[in-house]
């Protein structure tokens, strides 16, 4: 079998489906490795260290016409159609807004894989591409509020006086939410948290942290799957209402909140933005599914009296060194999971982890 890694074509996606450690997995296990020149350069990986793994270097056109293509954002249209009927793909696709694109993969013959639809369960841990990214954004995010911020985040006692800790307030204690917690705990702030399902309060005290309004969390707020359930709109309003006043004092909120396949929920109004002192900041990850404040705007900073609003979109690329790293186990633990002992890939459609992660061949 013949796997190929495309350079990525997206604006300002600087990771790299696969990094030379794991290339050279592949190509002990049997697998011929075809590299597009220049494809790890901005992660950090030159094509030497790829020639050094067993990779052999190429065009776009060598890379795509693979048995098996690894990327890390959905092949553009042109992309797709350099791919070969038969072929595999390995990527994130963005399955519920991406139809149209999994359509063309689908007529042309290609079964293609969606890294995002990896299932949250303990046996697919190793290979689930949300958690490792989440894990990159949720570092990332602490870091841009505190360049932000006009505010020194630790304690300080020096002979100019004595400087307060910042307050950071985390809402949404997830995987990016709890690394948050942990960054910001990390570089000295006084932190809090919030989440609606009952089980992340432990998680945040474990990290140091307190939890806000743990009286208005329910036990029945999350799914089978461990994810939040969406609220109902009285829920919602007397949540607000709980945070407003805690978020009034905060120096720095990260927002984090998701419900998978909705919009993000809104837990911060305008009006509460405008309650918090000029000079705070609010870095909203949840910015690319709609934003979990009012006044986020995707790819943008919004200033509300002074209060800095930061929308940041794809912050896993912004790291590209260790997301690709993260991102390149989890796809070769994931191609592993399919690999035989000669080499070449069988796909089990009825296996819980492969047959979720399909999107195309429905039909099939
Ligand atoms: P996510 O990105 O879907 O959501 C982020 C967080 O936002 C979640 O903790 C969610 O509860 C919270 N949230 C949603 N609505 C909210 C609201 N209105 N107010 C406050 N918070 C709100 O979630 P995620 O980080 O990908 O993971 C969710 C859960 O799945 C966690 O319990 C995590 O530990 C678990 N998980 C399990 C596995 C596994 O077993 N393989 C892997 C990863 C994650």
């Amino acid at each position: 079998m013949i796997l190929g890694i495309p350079k990525e074509s997206a604006a300002g996606e600087h990771r790299v489906a696969l990094i030379p450690e794991s290339v050279a997995r592949l190509v002990k296990a049997g697998v011929s490795v075809r590299v597009e020149r220049g494809a790890g350069l901005a992660a950090g990986f030159p094509d030497s260290a790829y020639e050094a793994a067993g990779a052999t270097l190429g065009d776009a056109a060598a890379a795509l016409s693979a048995d098996l293509v690894c990327k890390v954002q959905k092949p553009s249209p042109a992309e797709a159609a350099r791919m070969t009927k038969g072929a595999h793909l390995i990527s994130l696709l963005a399955p519920s807004t991406s139809t149209e694109s999994i359509a063309a993969l689908d007529a042309q013959g290609v079964t293609a894989f969606a890294l995002e639809l990896v299932p949250r369960i303990t046996r697919a841990q190793s290979m689930d591409v949300l958690s490792s990214q989440a894990t990159v954004a949720g570092y990332k995010a602490v870091l841009i509020g505190a360049s932000a911020s006009p505010k020194f985040l630790p304690m300080l006692t020096t002979a100019a006086g004595t400087i307060a800790p910042s307050k950071v307030c985390v809402l949404g204690a997830g995987v990016a939410g709890l690394q948050a917690i942990a960054t910001a705990r990390r570089l000295g702030a006084v932190v809090s948290g919030f989440d609606i399902r009952a089980a992340a309060a432990e998680q945040i005290r474990s990290l140091g942290a307190t939890v806000v309004a743990q009286d208005l969390i329910a036990a029945d707020s999350e799914t089978a799957g461990g994810y939040a359930k969406e609220q109902t709109k009285e829920q919602q309003d007397a949540i607000q209402q709980a945070l407003r006043d805690h978020l009034k004092g905060m120096d720095m909120v990260i927002t984090t909140a998701q419900i998978p396949g909705r919009a993000a929920p809104r837990l911060i109004s305008t009006d509460t933005v405008k309650t918090m002192a000029p000079g705070a900041v609010i870095v909203d990850l949840a910015a690319e599914s709609g934003g979990n404040c009012e006044a986020t705007k995707a790819g943008e900073t919004v200033d509300v009296h002074g209060v800095h609003v930061i929308g940041p979109v794809n912050l896993p690329a912004t790291m590209p060194f260790h997301a690709s790293q993260m991102l390149s186990r989890n796809i070769l633990t994931f191609i592993q999971h399919m690999l035989q002992k000669d080499g070449t890939l069988k796909v089990d459609r009825t296996d819980e982890i492969t047959g979720a992660m399909i999107v195309t061949g429905r039909a099939a």
